[in-house]
Protein backbone atom coordinates (compact mmCIF):
# COMPACT_ATOMS: atom_id res chain seq x y z
CA UNK A 1 0.00 0.00 0.00
CA UNK A 2 1.12 3.15 -0.38
CA UNK A 3 1.74 6.14 1.40
CA UNK A 4 -1.72 7.82 1.88
CA UNK A 5 -3.19 10.59 2.90
CA UNK A 6 -6.86 10.75 4.16
CA UNK A 7 -8.58 14.13 4.22
CA UNK A 8 -11.82 14.90 6.44
CA UNK A 9 -12.93 18.02 4.83
CA UNK A 10 -16.31 19.85 4.03
CA UNK A 11 -14.69 20.94 0.25
CA UNK A 12 -12.75 17.55 -0.73
CA UNK A 13 -12.84 18.88 -4.35
CA UNK A 14 -10.07 21.62 -2.87
CA UNK A 15 -7.71 17.92 -3.16
CA UNK A 16 -5.33 17.51 -4.41
CA UNK A 17 -5.48 20.94 -5.74
CA UNK A 18 -2.11 21.86 -6.78
CA UNK A 19 -0.67 18.49 -5.55
CA UNK A 20 -1.89 17.08 -9.05
CA UNK A 21 0.84 19.02 -10.55
CA UNK A 22 4.72 19.14 -11.22
CA UNK A 23 6.61 16.51 -8.60
CA UNK A 24 3.39 15.56 -6.35
CA UNK A 25 1.06 15.65 -9.33
CA UNK A 26 3.83 12.70 -11.13
CA UNK A 27 4.05 11.17 -8.14
CA UNK A 28 0.97 10.76 -7.64
CA UNK A 29 0.04 9.39 -10.94
CA UNK A 30 3.11 6.84 -10.70
CA UNK A 31 1.10 5.83 -7.31
CA UNK A 32 3.64 7.11 -5.32
CA UNK A 33 1.30 8.41 -2.53
CA UNK A 34 -2.48 8.02 -2.39
CA UNK A 35 -4.97 10.97 -1.94
CA UNK A 36 -8.36 9.91 -0.07
CA UNK A 37 -10.31 12.70 0.04
CA UNK A 38 -13.67 12.63 2.53
CA UNK A 39 -16.49 14.81 2.63
CA UNK A 40 -17.73 15.50 6.69
CA UNK A 41 -20.77 16.97 5.43
CA UNK A 42 -22.74 13.43 4.57
CA UNK A 43 -21.76 12.95 8.47
CA UNK A 44 -24.17 16.15 9.27
CA UNK A 45 -27.37 15.76 11.20
CA UNK A 46 -30.79 16.36 10.27
CA UNK A 47 -31.92 17.44 6.91
CA UNK A 48 -29.69 19.72 5.89
CA UNK A 49 -26.49 17.54 6.87
CA UNK A 50 -25.53 20.28 9.62
CA UNK A 51 -21.95 19.77 10.74
CA UNK A 52 -21.52 23.05 12.97
CA UNK A 53 -23.59 25.06 16.07
CA UNK A 54 -23.37 27.70 18.52
CA UNK A 55 -20.46 28.27 20.56
CA UNK A 56 -21.09 27.21 24.39
CA UNK A 57 -20.48 30.41 26.30
CA UNK A 58 -21.64 32.87 23.15
CA UNK A 59 -19.41 34.64 21.03
CA UNK A 60 -18.79 35.03 17.21
CA UNK A 61 -18.97 32.01 14.76
CA UNK A 62 -20.39 28.43 14.74
CA UNK A 63 -18.30 25.20 15.79
CA UNK A 64 -18.13 21.84 14.03
CA UNK A 65 -19.48 19.21 16.07
CA UNK A 66 -18.02 16.72 18.23
CA UNK A 67 -20.37 13.65 17.59
CA UNK A 68 -20.16 14.77 13.51
CA UNK A 69 -16.49 15.07 13.53
CA UNK A 70 -16.28 11.73 15.62
CA UNK A 71 -18.76 10.20 13.44
CA UNK A 72 -16.37 10.78 10.14
CA UNK A 73 -12.99 9.78 12.10
CA UNK A 74 -14.96 6.68 12.79
CA UNK A 75 -15.99 6.25 9.43
CA UNK A 76 -12.37 7.06 8.18
CA UNK A 77 -10.72 4.98 10.83
CA UNK A 78 -7.12 3.20 9.04
CA UNK A 79 -5.33 0.20 11.10
CA UNK A 80 -1.81 1.14 9.83
CA UNK A 81 -0.89 3.85 13.02
CA UNK A 82 -1.31 6.41 10.65
CA UNK A 83 -1.65 9.44 13.05
CA UNK A 84 -4.37 11.84 12.70
CA UNK A 85 -3.49 15.55 12.42
CA UNK A 86 -6.08 18.34 13.11
CA UNK A 87 -4.69 21.94 11.37
CA UNK A 88 -4.77 24.70 13.80
CA UNK A 89 -3.67 28.00 14.52
CA UNK A 90 -3.61 26.70 18.06
CA UNK A 91 -1.64 23.75 17.43
CA UNK A 92 2.45 23.54 17.96
CA UNK A 93 4.16 24.74 14.97
CA UNK A 94 4.68 22.21 12.15
CA UNK A 95 8.28 21.81 11.70
CA UNK A 96 10.81 19.79 9.37
CA UNK A 97 11.29 16.96 11.95
CA UNK A 98 7.24 16.36 11.86
CA UNK A 99 7.35 15.77 8.31
CA UNK A 100 9.80 13.44 8.52
CA UNK A 101 8.31 11.25 11.23
CA UNK A 102 5.03 11.35 8.74
CA UNK A 103 6.48 11.21 5.56
CA UNK A 104 8.89 7.92 6.94
CA UNK A 105 5.03 5.98 7.98
CA UNK A 106 2.19 5.06 5.95
CA UNK A 107 0.41 8.41 6.02
CA UNK A 108 -1.85 10.58 7.68
CA UNK A 109 -5.13 11.09 8.75
CA UNK A 110 -5.73 15.13 8.53
CA UNK A 111 -8.91 17.08 9.58
CA UNK A 112 -9.63 20.47 8.05
CA UNK A 113 -11.19 22.83 10.54
CA UNK A 114 -13.96 25.72 9.07
CA UNK A 115 -15.57 28.47 10.90
CA UNK A 116 -14.14 29.09 14.68
CA UNK A 117 -12.92 25.05 14.39
CA UNK A 118 -13.50 21.48 16.14
CA UNK A 119 -15.34 20.97 19.53
CA UNK A 120 -12.44 20.35 21.60
CA UNK A 121 -13.79 17.04 23.22
CA UNK A 122 -13.37 15.20 20.04
CA UNK A 123 -9.56 16.38 19.80
CA UNK A 124 -8.85 15.55 22.91
CA UNK A 125 -11.10 11.90 22.84
CA UNK A 126 -9.84 10.94 19.65
CA UNK A 127 -5.18 11.90 20.87
CA UNK A 128 -5.39 14.20 17.98
CA UNK A 129 -2.27 15.63 16.99
CA UNK A 130 -2.77 19.63 16.55
CA UNK A 131 -0.41 21.58 14.45
CA UNK A 132 -0.31 24.78 12.77
CA UNK A 133 1.05 25.92 9.48
CA UNK A 134 2.38 29.14 11.35
CA UNK A 135 1.74 32.72 13.37
CA UNK A 136 -2.07 33.32 10.92
CA UNK A 137 -5.38 32.54 10.92
CA UNK A 138 -6.48 30.79 7.18
CA UNK A 139 -10.02 30.61 6.62
CA UNK A 140 -9.97 26.79 6.42
CA UNK A 141 -7.64 23.78 7.46
CA UNK A 142 -7.47 22.80 3.61
CA UNK A 143 -4.86 24.83 2.63
CA UNK A 144 -2.72 24.16 5.84
CA UNK A 145 -3.57 20.55 4.79
CA UNK A 146 -1.64 20.68 1.19
CA UNK A 147 1.26 22.40 2.75
CA UNK A 148 1.70 19.62 4.93
CA UNK A 149 1.14 16.98 2.28
CA UNK A 150 3.29 18.63 -0.14
CA UNK A 151 6.33 18.69 2.44
CA UNK A 152 5.73 14.94 2.87
CA UNK A 153 5.07 13.83 -0.43
CA UNK A 154 8.57 15.20 -1.78
CA UNK A 155 10.48 12.78 0.71
CA UNK A 156 8.86 10.27 -0.35
CA UNK A 157 10.76 7.53 -1.94
CA UNK A 158 11.74 8.27 -5.52
CA UNK A 159 9.93 11.32 -5.43
CA UNK A 160 12.49 14.08 -6.12
CA UNK A 161 15.00 13.94 -8.56
CA UNK A 162 18.28 13.48 -6.53
CA UNK A 163 18.74 12.22 -3.06
CA UNK A 164 20.36 14.70 -1.91
CA UNK A 165 18.12 17.66 -1.98
CA UNK A 166 16.11 16.36 1.00
CA UNK A 167 19.33 16.00 3.10
CA UNK A 168 21.43 19.12 2.28
CA UNK A 169 18.69 21.93 2.69
CA UNK A 170 16.78 24.33 5.12
CA UNK A 171 16.16 22.87 8.28
CA UNK A 172 17.55 19.42 8.17
CA UNK A 173 20.38 20.63 10.62
CA UNK A 174 18.66 22.80 12.45
CA UNK A 175 20.21 25.65 9.62
CA UNK A 176 18.48 28.02 6.85
CA UNK A 177 20.83 26.78 3.62
CA UNK A 178 23.04 29.04 2.08
CA UNK A 179 22.35 31.15 -0.56
CA UNK A 180 22.39 29.96 -4.51
CA UNK A 181 24.11 30.87 -7.61
CA UNK A 182 23.81 30.20 -11.33
CA UNK A 183 25.12 31.52 -14.62
CA UNK A 184 25.80 33.82 -15.83
CA UNK A 185 28.97 34.77 -13.85
CA UNK A 186 27.96 38.26 -13.59
CA UNK A 187 24.07 39.98 -13.71
CA UNK A 188 23.16 43.28 -13.19
CA UNK A 189 26.91 44.28 -12.12
CA UNK A 190 26.51 41.66 -9.07
CA UNK A 191 29.21 38.85 -9.46
CA UNK A 192 28.56 35.20 -8.39
CA UNK A 193 31.12 34.39 -5.41
CA UNK A 194 34.80 33.56 -6.34
CA UNK A 195 34.91 31.04 -4.47
CA UNK A 196 31.90 29.09 -6.12
CA UNK A 197 34.02 29.11 -9.08
CA UNK A 198 36.99 28.25 -7.65
CA UNK A 199 36.59 24.66 -7.72
CA UNK A 200 37.98 23.84 -4.84
CA UNK A 201 35.33 21.84 -3.10
CA UNK A 202 36.68 21.87 0.57
CA UNK A 203 36.58 25.82 0.25
CA UNK A 204 33.26 25.98 -1.25
CA UNK A 205 31.87 23.46 1.89
CA UNK A 206 33.51 25.84 4.12
CA UNK A 207 31.63 28.92 2.75
CA UNK A 208 28.04 27.34 2.74
CA UNK A 209 28.37 26.52 6.00
CA UNK A 210 29.60 30.20 7.36
CA UNK A 211 26.50 31.22 5.08
CA UNK A 212 24.37 29.30 6.23
CA UNK A 213 25.41 29.82 10.09
CA UNK A 214 25.21 33.97 9.03
CA UNK A 215 21.93 33.94 7.73
CA UNK A 216 20.17 31.62 9.99
CA UNK A 217 21.92 33.95 13.02
CA UNK A 218 20.20 37.04 11.12
CA UNK A 219 17.40 36.06 10.24
CA UNK A 220 15.85 33.28 12.40
CA UNK A 221 17.38 33.79 16.07
CA UNK A 222 15.57 31.32 17.69
CA UNK A 223 16.67 28.42 15.30
CA UNK A 224 20.14 30.28 15.93
CA UNK A 225 20.17 29.93 19.34
CA UNK A 226 18.78 26.08 19.48
CA UNK A 227 21.85 25.22 17.40
CA UNK A 228 24.20 26.85 19.88
CA UNK A 229 22.69 25.13 22.66
CA UNK A 230 22.57 21.82 20.39
CA UNK A 231 26.12 22.54 19.61
CA UNK A 232 27.20 22.88 23.30
CA UNK A 233 25.43 19.98 24.43
CA UNK A 234 27.33 17.39 21.94
CA UNK A 235 30.63 18.97 22.82
CA UNK A 236 29.97 18.57 26.18
CA UNK A 237 28.62 14.49 25.43
CA UNK A 238 31.95 14.09 23.74
CA UNK A 239 34.49 15.21 25.95
CA UNK A 240 35.27 18.80 23.93
CA UNK A 241 36.40 21.74 25.98
CA UNK A 242 33.65 24.48 24.99
N1 LIG B 1 -11.01 30.45 15.73
C1 LIG B 1 -9.74 29.92 15.35
C2 LIG B 1 -8.64 30.60 16.15
O1 LIG B 1 -8.72 31.80 16.36
O2 LIG B 1 -7.67 29.90 16.55
C3 LIG B 1 -9.50 30.11 13.86
C4 LIG B 1 -10.38 29.27 13.01
S1 LIG B 1 -9.98 29.37 11.29
C5 LIG B 1 -10.98 30.72 10.77
C6 LIG B 1 -10.76 27.98 10.59
C7 LIG B 1 -9.89 26.77 10.39
O3 LIG B 1 -8.78 27.09 9.55
C8 LIG B 1 -9.26 26.19 11.64
O4 LIG B 1 -10.13 25.34 12.33
C9 LIG B 1 -8.09 25.41 11.08
O5 LIG B 1 -8.47 24.12 10.63
C10 LIG B 1 -7.68 26.26 9.87
N2 LIG B 1 -6.51 27.13 10.13
C11 LIG B 1 -6.51 28.47 10.20
N3 LIG B 1 -5.28 28.96 10.42
C12 LIG B 1 -4.44 27.90 10.47
C13 LIG B 1 -3.05 27.76 10.69
N4 LIG B 1 -2.26 28.82 10.90
N5 LIG B 1 -2.52 26.51 10.68
C14 LIG B 1 -3.31 25.43 10.48
N6 LIG B 1 -4.66 25.50 10.28
C15 LIG B 1 -5.22 26.72 10.27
Amino acid sequence: MSWTATILTLFPDMFPGPLGQSLAGKALDAGSWHCDARDLRPFGLGRHNTVDDTPCGGGAGMVMRPDVVDAALAAVSRDDGAPCVYLTPRGRPLTQADIRRYATGPGVTLLCGRYEGVDERVLEARAIEQVSIGDYVLSGGETAALVLLDACVRLLPGVMGSAESGVEESFSDGLLEYPHYTRPAEWDGRAVPDVLLSGNHAAISRWRREQSERVTRERRPDLWAAHLSNTTRSSVQEGHPI
